[in-house]
């Protein structure tokens, strides 16, 4: 009797080898990510701008391949070798980027080269990775004892912060030195050993330990290659695609991709954003077709699926809002925040970090509520819990929207809201990111159990896609105006309609990129290269080509705008997160008794 009372409420000990698998995973990856845009910019010259598009294209590229990861998982190689091969190359891929910052000083374009075939190592390595780890954790718990899913992903998260918060500050430190002002650009390369350190502590604490501790009960591996046989009752059998499927997906996915192109594209639009973005978009749909083309799928698993890409549609807004941290959040930290906090003036990079630090709070917290829900019955539905993620995510901006109402030009927000900001933005997190990972474990048909994680993490790419176009609408900070004013231009007369800018107006903002934006193919047809003009220091143009400029259009000068609503302060921006969160968050609420009834019993 007391063995049963236990097994009820203890998780297997599987459960903490995966927990210190991808802790140590994520401590590479965060680690690496928190000083690679700086490499990139900085060690390896290529400035900001160019280092920031590099940075979303490989982010979103990191969320794509775990689709594949998952295919290739369910089909062949299952989670455990998919996780070896995964983690591998991760480490190689550090390794390679120790390699490529080890040349710093002797030769860039080298240098150069082996950063984007480490980028590329990375990118796979996580594919094979993240959509194994994840599954397996789903796969540690019998049927019987799904009910503990949502706890035991809460748990799993907790690992994830724990390793990114400790990546987030060791890869730094070591990596990210600075001699007075000044940056030491040699060091970096320590930042990246540490990361591939970490990585390969990861890949040999899961080698060592699974067999040993993730099996079943009764001592069977968990995770081993797929075959018919290890399937249970009504999910026999392995993902069956038609070639005729097939074939349809992969025109869907290059037609849609064309299409979003059209919508997002267009002149003087990045690549990454004219065609990953769409290729991301495109490349969810056609997979979450190809999944319901299985001729085997019986009617309830179909309806399971249906509620997992409802979900992921509505998750992606969540993303799009919560990753601004990295973006606009700490741009705002950056210029128009008070970091001055019991006599200490904190760093404004360093304000995102409250994030990890409440996750480690409160993910425990918030498993006992989960247990504590579910033993008195009044537990609900996961979806449930995901709107009240996306509200509590509009609650966070709704606060900060509040107080930098009717802000001049010199106010200041105190860094005591931004924190509340990440506070509620981690409630959230909380109810919403592991839900979903668990969700994922419920409703996915054991053969595609890792494929739909890959799905689950694309709803991600897809919110980080979004997260780069809603970041960019970020209204004029102060810096900008004060900018404009030194070079003689009233930025806020000119935006308000109330001064027609003139060409040389016009170049000057674009120069300094204060709120332009440049037409570079209308600018090539009247002889105008602005990629190369601006390369060239002090240039300056011809009064005939200044006056081409305003009369073409070829830059124009305007607020950022959003579904015809013009974003003119910081409050218009913080409320698009809270109008876009708040009304995904109810529209999901008022869809759940549907998604209830066609969950058929999982909750
Ligand atoms: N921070 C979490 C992780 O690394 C969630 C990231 C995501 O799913 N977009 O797993």
């Amino acid at each position: 009797m007391n063995q049963v009372a236990a097994s009820s409420t203890k998780h297997p000990k599987g459960l903490w080898v995966l927990f210190g698998t991808e802790m140590w995973e994520r401590f590479n990856f965060y680690g690496m990510r928190a000083i690679l845009s700086l490499f990139i910019a900085e060690a390896l010259m290529k400035g900001d701008t160019e280092a920031s598009i590099i940075y979303g294209g490989f982010l979103g590229l990191c969320y794509l391949t775990p689709m594949l990861g998952g295919y290739i998982s369910d089909k062949y190689l299952g989670n455990r070798n998919c996780i070896l091969l995964g983690g591998t190359a991760m480490g190689i891929g550090q390794l390679l980027l120790f390699l490529s910052a080890s040349q710093f000083g002797t030769n860039l374009s080298l240098a150069t080269n082996i950063m984007w075939f480490a980028l590329l190592v990375i990118i796979f390595g996580n594919g094979f990775f993240k959509p194994n780890i994840s599954s397996m954790v789903g796969s540690l718990y019998p049927k019987e004892e799904k009910n503990k899913l949502d706890s035991a992903f809460t748990l799993f998260y907790l690992g994830i912060n724990v390793g990114a918060t400790l990546g987030q500050f060791i890869c730094p430190f070591f990596g990210d030195v600075k001699n007075g002002d000044t940056r030491d650009l040699s060091a970096f390369k320590w930042g990246f050993l540490a990361a591939a350190i970490a990585m390969f502590i990861g890949t040999l604490v899961f080698l060592y330990l699974k067999n040993k501790y993730v099996v079943t009960p009764e001592g069977k591996a968990i995770g081993g290659k797929p075959t018919a046989t290890d399937i249970p009752d009504d999910e026999s059998g392995q993902a069956k695609f038609s070639s005729t499927s097939i074939a349809i997906a992969a025109i869907l996915a290059v037609a849609l991709t064309y299409g979003f192109n059209l919508l997002m594209g267009g002149p003087g639009v990045s690549p990454i954003k004219a065609w990953l973005y769409p290729f991301i978009f495109a490349a969810g749909i056609s997979l979450a077709y190809l999944i319901l083309s299985d001729k085997t799928i019986t009617k309830v698993e179909r309806d399971r699926i249906w509620v997992l890409y409802i979900v992921c549609f509505f998750v992606m807004f969540f993303w799009g809002a919560f990753e601004q941290a990295g973006s606009s959040l700490t741009f705002i930290a950056d210029k128009q925040t008070d970091t001055r906090i019991l006599g200490w003036t904190m760093p404004p990079t360093m304000v995102q970090n409250f994030n990890g630090i409440f996750v480690m709070v409160f993910a425990i917290p918030f498993s006992l509520i989960w247990i504590w829900m579910s033993k008195k019955k009044i537990e609900p539905i996961s979806p449930v819990k995901q709107a009240w993620g996306l509200l509590l995510i509009a609650l966070g901006y709704l606060i900060i929207a509040m107080q930098v109402k009717g802000f001049t030009l010199s106010s200041k927000v105190g860094v005591i809201w931004l924190i509340l900001l990440y506070l509620l933005h981690t409630w959230g997190e909380l109810c919403l990111s592991p839900i979903g990972l668990s969700l994922v474990a419920k409703l996915a048909p054991k053969r595609f159990a890792s494929l739909l994680m890959g799905v689950w993490f694309l709803g991600n790419a897809g919110g980080y896609a979004l997260t780069g176009t809603l970041g960019a609408l970020l209204p004029p900070t102060p810096d900008k105006y004060i900018k404009a004013e030194k070079a003689n231009i009233n930025l806020a007369d000119i935006l308000d309609g109330k001064k027609e800018a003139t060409g040389q107006e016009l170049y000057t903002l674009a120069k300094y990129k204060i709120s332009a934006s440049i037409d570079y193919d209308k600018g090539q047809k009247n002889n105008l290269d602005f990629a190369k003009i601006f390369k060239v220091k002090d240039s300056v143009l011809t009064p005939q080509q200044l006056d081409v400029i305003s009369k073409e259009q070829i830059i124009k000068v305007a607020y950022p705008k959003f579904a015809g609503f013009t974003l003119k302060t910081l409050y218009d921006f913080f409320m698009m997160f809270v109008i876009l969160c708040g009304s995904a968050g109810l529209l999901l609420y008022a869809l759940t008794p549907f998604m209830k009834k066609m969950m058929h019993g999982v909750r």
